[in-house]
């Protein structure tokens, strides 16, 4: 449980804006990247306080502690970090997965009806569950663009995959990093 600890400068936000819930997927995205960190002055924001996520005088999204919150023109929701984010990636019904989970694992969730859950230490991928992309996104993407790399240069027997050539798989890795 986060302890909410709010001060006279975050109630002067709340007094100032009511939240509108308008949350754009651009937010959504600076919400999840920033975590904890103010977009305008890069300084944490104290566990417990307030972060307020809306927009700024050019309509772009921004996340801010009472630190910058002058800057805010529409207040979409606060937000307090140590409270789960919800990721929608919009992945089509139609869309072919692979590499969620192998054959053995999968078969072991229809006839046992569970779900496989690694332990956190045996986890591959090192940054599973991590925070604080805002400060080590250039490691992070780095490792990942090397991760997709890798998966798109080996895709699962009987795929439809035929081109194969570097250009392909390195704009199908940058793809899959996104912008
Ligand atoms: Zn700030």
């Amino acid at each position: 449980m986060t302890h909410i600890d709010i001060t006279k400068d975050d109630q002067k936000v709340f007094d100032r804006l009511k939240s509108t819930g308008r949350i754009t997927h651009g937010l959504k995205k600076l919400m999840v990247n920033q975590w904890n960190i103010c977009c305008v002055c890069d300084t944490e924001i104290p566990k417990g306080r307030p972060a307020f996520a809306g927009y700024d005088a050019n309509t772009n999204p921004i996340f801010v502690g009472a630190c910058c919150a002058n800057h805010l023109i529409e207040f979409a929701t606060p937000t307090y970090w140590g409270v789960t984010h919800t990721l929608n990636v919009g992945i089509a019904d139609s869309t072919q997965i692979w590499r969620y989970m192998d054959f053995a694992k999968f078969v072991a969730m229809l006839s046992q009806k569970g779900l496989y859950l690694a332990r956190a230490d045996r986890l591959e991928d090192p940054f599973e569950g991590a925070s604080g992309l805002a400060r080590r996104e250039g490691e992070w993407d780095a490792f990942y663009l090397n991760f997709f790399r890798a998966a798109v240069a080996s895709p699962p027997f009987g795929s439809s995959v035929a081109d194969l050539s570097p250009e392909y798989i390195e704009s199908e890795a940058v793809r899959l990093l996104g912008p």
